[in-house]
This record gives structure tokens, sequence and C-alpha cells, in this order.
């Protein structure tokens, strides 16, 4: 495996591939990788000649007053797992490699309306950020596909929206969200929690799960489905929610009914943890 830190360093690798005729696969990530990003890489392995992951903790996606200097690092075990797993090329920028001294970057790429809901309002131009460094990723290595995880669903729907609307020749392939257990979605901040917090945190899929039972059960009301899961997080005691929202699948609009494909998505905070979890629900 290669490691390269340098944008320059990363065309002059790949340009020779991409002229063969080789498929190149990407997984952007922050690092302090775990099994969740280990199934993007795989199945990028899997399904690409060359497989490339960029590991880059984005400034521009962290709001004041969130996790960026506490975002964990563990560079040295993030690139012997790439490198077991058979990826070429780990692109490892500084943030001045990205965005120079920070006062000549002057563009941001905005998708709006998906951008508003659920995490949106909560975390004011974090998507922004995250389109942002997406989108010249996308410009430095050019792949074929580009592997993203539904664990983060709606940033999912924006970076398909974002390479539609700009044209981006680049296929977004979505990967299921990869659970411990007792079904926590696996993320890079359950490192953070106590004991029993992570206890509690078991809570936030059963209160996905219970809600999906009830609308295979005939329930198809928001409000009833809702109040289901607020009441299952609420007797966890640890978990502060953010926003319990069922919204349609496609476009992340609120719904009354569940009378499409939708998606139930949580955001709660446990201690001064933020965790984010989702799961699919249809009326059939
Ligand atoms: P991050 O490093 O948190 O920016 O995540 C990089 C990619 O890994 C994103 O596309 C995430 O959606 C994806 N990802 C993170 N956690 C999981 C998980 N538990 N299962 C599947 N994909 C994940």
């Amino acid at each position: 495996m290669t490691t390269i830190e340098t944008i320059e360093g990363v065309r002059g690798f790949l340009d020779p591939m991409r002229r063969a005729g080789r498929s190149i696969g990407f997984v952007p990530t922050m690092g302090a990788l775990h099994a969740g990003h280990w199934s993007l890489i795989e199945r990028a392995r899997a399904e690409c000649d060359v497989v490339v992951v960029s590991i880059f903790v984005n400034p521009l996606q962290f709001g004041k007053g969130e996790d960026l200097d506490l975002y964990p690092a563990t560079l040295d075990a993030d690139l012997a797992g790439c490198d077991e797993r058979g990826v070429d090329l780990a692109f490892c920028p500084t943030v001045s490699e990205m965005y120079g001294d920070g006062q000549s970057f002057k563009t941001g790429v905005r998708v709006s309306d998906l951008s508003e809901h659920l995490c949106g309002r909560s975390r004011a131009n974090h998507f922004d950020g995250v389109c942002t460094v997406v989108a010249k990723l996308f410009g430095i290595v050019g792949p074929d596909r580009a592997y993203f995880g539904e664990k983060d669903y709606q940033q999912l729907l924006i970076v398909r929206r974002m390479v539609a609307d700009l044209s981006i020749p680049v296929e977004i392939v979505a990967c299921a969200t990869l659970r411990e257990r007792d079904g926590l979605a696996i993320s890079s901040r359950n490192r953070f929690l106590s004991p029993d917090q992570r206890k509690a945190a078991a809570g936030i899929y059963e209160s996905l799960t219970s809600a999906v039972e009830f609308v295979h059960a005939g329930q198809r009301n928001i409000s009833e489905l809702s109040a289901r899961i607020r009441h299952h997080l609420e007797t966890s005691g640890q978990a502060r929610i953010d926003y319990v929202e069922i919204v349609d699948a496609a476009n992340l609009e609120s719904l009354t009914e569940i009378d499409r494909p939708a998606r139930i998505c949580v955001a709660v905070h446990i201690g001064e943890t933020r965790l984010i979890d989702n799961v699919a629900v249809d009326a059939m």
C-alpha cells in the first residue's frame, strides 16, 4: 500500500492506472477506522481494480463547540488495517494541503433542502462542510465508484444529490450499517461512552426496531410511532433526544403516515457523546 499526503502525489499515482482503464473505488473517511469502515473498504476491494481510502478529519464540517479537537486519531492502526485489506492508496492530507492557509479558500458547496432537515437543524453548516470536502476529494481522486454508509443516511442522500446536480461522474454506492452484537451502530464516537452509557446506547437501535415491529403490526401513524421511540429512549435514563423523525426515504420530508418507503432517524446525546442511527421502514 502506498501512503500519500499531497494532491499532486495522488494524481501522479492514479493517472497511469486510469489511463490503463482500471476502475477506481474510493472510501472517504475521517480515520479512527472500525468494522463499519472496513465493510465499505472490503466492498470497494471486491468491486474495483484500485482502492483508495482517504483519512482526513475535515475541520469544515465541525461547528463551534463540537468535538473536532477530541476526534479520535489512530493513524498507524488505520494504515495497518487498510494495508491488510488490500487498499492500494491511502490519502492522508494535512489541513493546509486541502485548504491552504484557510484565508485563500473561498469555495463552499451547499445542497439545499436536504441539508436543512434532521442533523442540519442542530449542526448548522455541517453538510456544507461535508459536501465541500467530498467534492474536493472527488476532484482529486476521480473515482468511478465511491462508498458511503447508510449509518449517515442524510449524508448519503446529500452526496447523491450533489453528484447528480454537479454532474460529477461517480457512482455512489450505499452500504448497510454495521452494528455491534446488541445492535448499536458502530461509530468512532462509541469509544467515548462509559460502560453504563454504552449499555444505554443499545436502547437506540432497540427503539428503532420496536417501531418497525409496530409498523409491521399495522401502526402507520407517525405521532404514535415517534411517541413509542421517545418513550423507549427516555426509559434508558441516559439519552437526551436531539430528534426522532420519520421521514420520506427519498427526500427526508416529514410524513404524517407511513404510506411510502420511509426512514426512521434519531439523534441523541448520551453524556457528551452525540450518536445517530436510522432504519428503513415501509408500509408493505
Ligand atoms: P466517517 O469516518 O465517520 O466520516 O465515516 C466514513 C464512512 O463510513 C461514511 O460513509 C460512514 O457512513 C461510514 N460508516 C461509519 N460507520 C459505519 C457503520 N457502522 N456501518 C457502515 N458504514 C459506516
